[in-house]
Formats: C-alpha cells, structure tokens, sequence
C-alpha cells in the first residue's frame, strides 16, 4: 500500500474524529488501516459504543446498514456503496408473512446478512457467532430462520427441541467451497485440522473438525494444536490468522473465487470516503425504527 495513502488516510481521520471498522473478508490493505477487525457481530458492537462521529465500514450494505440503524447521529460511509451481499437480499416478504400465518407463535429469526428492509419483518437477528445461543433462549418453539439455509440447519441441527424452518438463501462465496478441493488437501496433509464457517454446505461442515464464525475461526487456529489447517470460508481471514500464527501453515479453499464485494473495500476508496464524505449510507427513520428492533434485540440476549 502506498504510504501517501496511508498518511493520508490516518490525517483526515485524526481531523474528522472518524474510525474504521473492517471485516475479515476486506483486503488485507483496508485491514492494515483499520482501528478495529473483527466479525459481524464485533463490529455491530463496536459501531454501537464508539464516540467517533463518522464510521468508515469496510464491509457490505447490510454491515453499514447496521452500523446506521443503531447509530443514527453518525455519518456511516462505505467506501464503495455497491458492495453488497448477495444473500442479504435471498428472502420473500410475502414467505415471512404466510410463514406468520400457518404458525401464529412464529419468530422470525434473521441472519444480520440481511437488507435493513428485511430486518424490519423480523423478530430478532442473530451472526453466526450468537446464532445458536439466541435460538435456544427464544419462547417460540417455531422458528423461520432467513435467509442463509446453511447456517439456518446448523442451527437446527444443535437444537432438535426446536422447529426450524429453513428458507433457501445461501451465500454464493461459501456454497461453490468444494468437497472435492478439501478431501483432496486432506489427502495431502493428513494432520492438518478443517476448520469452517455455517454458511458453507453440509457436505463441508461433514469434512470439518471444528465449525465457527470468522472470529470462532480466528480462537479454533490459535487453540489448535495442529500445525497445518485448511480454512473454509472466505479467505480475507488469512491476514489475521496469518499474523496471529506465524508458524502454523494454512490452507484456503476461496482464493479462485473471493467475496469481490467485500474486496471494493480498497485504501484508494478508503481515502476517497473520508475526502469527500461519498458513500453515505442514509435510511428513512420508520424502516430504521422497525429495523432497530431485532438488532436490539439481538445486542441484548447476545450479552
Ligand atoms: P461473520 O459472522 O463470521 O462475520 O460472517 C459474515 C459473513 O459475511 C460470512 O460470509
Ligand atoms: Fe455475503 Fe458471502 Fe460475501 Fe459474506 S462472503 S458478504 S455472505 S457474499
């Protein structure tokens, strides 16, 4: 990275009182520049305590979305604002309400990968790092879970008391991991440990010793005792697992196919933001009422 970038990037946060929050799936240059990494829901909570008054996220839409609902007096800027989840919009309106009516004590439970339009039809929202704990204190024994399928059964699946309806989003990044590529570096590396994230499909979670968030990821690789792990998610992680293991060696299964979205989140587009206050992320106030619930919601039972 251009260390004018750099400076700069560092001068004009120092003047705007902004911070810089990026997920693990941003370029490894974003991440550098950043005051805080972490997983969706770590991020969701920095965003909700900080002081600054502009958050730079290196993320996709429903991440500044977040950061927006639950801090309304901040300016939230997105380095690039066509950086979306594809899954986040992978839900029918019209499916959560006949859901609501076959089954009257419905909750409707929604991954925080999920357009703010989406989150206000819901009940409670959950990242893949509290979804399971959220689930099991929920009253309601029926449960429409959206709109990742894949996280959605490994939820169900640690909870068999509930009944969880599945809807059939997925995240394409995760869904083309193939079983094929991990059975293959398995062979090739026979002690070295799987470690995945729930969105991927089951055949994958089959292969996998250990299952988490990305930031679950992050404490399975610095726990593990192997000295050799294959990593199933998006491989924005190896920067962080990368610098935190110096002598473990990793394996990834995404580097043909990163999430391009997360990686619009470049230094150039960084600065850019910060110069020029471009890629606001602006939402009306009733849809941030509705929306802001579940995400209380969430922020709550998650404590
Ligand atoms: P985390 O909950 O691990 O941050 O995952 C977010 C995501 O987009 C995974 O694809
Ligand atoms: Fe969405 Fe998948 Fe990219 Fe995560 S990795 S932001 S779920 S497309």
């Amino acid at each position: 990275m251009k260390k004018a970038v750099t400076d700069e990037i560092k001068q004009l946060k120092a003047q705007t009182n902004a911070i810089i929050l990026a997920h693990y799936y941003a370029p490894a240059e974003a991440q550098a520049v950043a005051d805080y990494v972490g997983d969706s829901y770590y991020l969701a909570k920095v965003a909700k305590g900080t002081a600054a008054d502009t958050v730079v996220f290196c993320g996709v839409g429903f991440m500044g979305e977040s950061v927006k609902i639950l801090n309304p007096d901040k300016t939230v800027l997105m380095p690039d604002p066509t950086a979306d989840c594809p899954m986040a919009h992978m839900v029918d309106v019209k499916r959560i309400e006949a859901m609501r009516e076959t089954y009257p004590d419905l909750a409707v439970v929604c991954y925080i990968n999920s357009t703010a339009a989406l989150k206000c039809h819901s009940d409670v929202c959950v990242t893949s790092s509290n979804a399971i704990r959220i689930v099991k204190e929920l009253p309601n024994q029926n449960i429409f879970f959206i709109p990742d399928q894949n996280l959605g059964r490994f939820v169900a699946e640690q909870l068999p008391e509930k009944n969880i309806i599945l809807n059939d989003g997925y995240c394409p990044i995760h869904a083309a991991i193939s079983a094929e590529r991990i059975k293959a570096l398995k062979t090739a590396h026979p002690k070295a440990e799987v470690l995945a994230h729930p969105e991927c499909r089951p055949e994958i979670l089959a292969l996998s010793d250990r299952i988490g968030s990305t930031a679950e990821i992050l404490t399975f690789a610095k726990e593990s005792d192997a000295r050799e792990l294959i990593i199933c998610t998006e491989d924005g992680v190896s920067y962080a697992l990368e610098r935190q293991n110096p002598n473990k060696t990793f394996y990834y299964v995404t580097e043909d196919a990163p999430c391009t979205d997360m990686k619009r989140n470049t230094p150039e587009r960084i600065l850019h933001a910060l110069k020029t206050g471009d890629g606001r992320v602006e939402i009306d106030e009733d849809t941030r009422q509705k929306a802001m619930r579940p995400l209380e919601r969430m922020l709550e039972l998650a404590k």
